[in-house]
């Protein structure tokens, strides 16, 4: 049971972590504000409190215009927003020189502008209140990478950066942020929510079509619970010192750990071409 209860506004909660977050949330005793993008998700989401907890509000995170209007109704109509969960996003799968440029323009408009959108929103209020948690929902792929998600990793590393960064501008108002990095979940990320750029150049057959296969093949059986990971993030909302990085799931945290041991021996091999610039 929360100590304290709060008030999340979480971005996308019509399934996956936004909709496992959204239900420990409230039955944690929260409010929870959850934006949806139909009137008819919106009905069922608020239909899941039966004390009236759950409100939902209409909202693409791509309509950039419409978030700052949205945030202040919220804020009048249903109360201050302690935590800002920014969770909506998707994945895009595509060899890069295959992928047009507006694939990536999108990609970046939900995961990075829609996100920074949101938190410019937010922060007015919070840092009026000297007081505020945001969750950054980004990915292992912020941290690793493979071929074919090389859009999705770089609006990952964004984000994992945005929010580094902005946890530095404003710890002082006491405003936390905390990137939430997880590795696989079952979730509809690789299935209904994924683009998935269509084949062109044979030569890249070898390196991407077995990493394609693989990944229809393991959507909705992978390791990590949504739920679990929900649960997770209620015990860094409830912290008093929550952490700038968290990772979830033992596939993150091998894979993370991997790269900057590789990161650390590559950095020693060129050390001496590194430091020769000084001066
Ligand atoms: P999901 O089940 O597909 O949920 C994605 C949610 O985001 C849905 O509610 C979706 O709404 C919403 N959304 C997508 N585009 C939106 C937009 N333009 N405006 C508003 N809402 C939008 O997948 P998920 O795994 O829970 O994804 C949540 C976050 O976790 C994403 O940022 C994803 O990149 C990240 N993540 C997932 C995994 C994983 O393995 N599952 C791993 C690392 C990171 P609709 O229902 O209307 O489409």
């Amino acid at each position: 049971m929360a100590s304290t209860q709060k008030t999340l506004l979480i971005t996308g909660v019509s399934s996956g972590f936004g909709r496992a977050l959204a239900l420990e949330a409230l039955a944690a005793g929260h409010k929870v504000v959850g934006t949806v993008r139909s009137e008819e998700a919106k009905r069922e989401f608020e239909a899941l409190s039966s004390n009236h907890s759950a409100f939902a509000r209409v909202l693409d995170v791509t309509d950039f215009d419409a978030i700052e209007p949205a945030v202040a109704e919220i804020e009048r109509t249903i109360g201050p927003v302690d935590v800002l969960v920014n969770n909506a996003g998707y994945g895009h799968e595509g060899v890069m020189e295959e992928s047009p440029l507006s694939e990536m323009r999108k990609q970046f408009d939900v995961n990075v502008f829609g996100a920074v959108a949101m938190m410019k929103a937010v922060l007015p209020f919070m840092r009026e209140r000297r007081r505020g948690h945001i969750l950054n929902i980004t990915s292992m792929g912020g941290f690793i990478t493979m071929p074919g998600i090389t859009y999705y990793c770089g609006s990952k590393f964004a984000l994992e950066g945005i929010s580094e960064a902005l946890g530095k501008e404003v710890a002082s108002f006491g405003i936390a942020v905390t990137a939430v990095a997880p590795g696989s979940f079952r979730t509809d990320w690789a299935g209904r929510s994924m683009r998935r750029t269509p084949r062109s150049i044979a030569d890249y057959d070898a390196v991407f079509d077995p990493i394609r296969q693989a990944r229809e093949e393991k959507s909705g059986k992978q390791l990590g619970d949504p739920r679990k990971a929900a649960q997770a993030m209620l015990t860094a909302i409830a912290s008093d010192h929550p952490p700038a990085h968290l990772l979830l799931g033992s596939d993150a945290l091998g894979l993370v750990r991997g790269k900057l041991t590789a990161m650390e021996s590559e950095l020693r091999e060129w050390e001496t071409v590194t430091v020769s610039t000084d001066g």
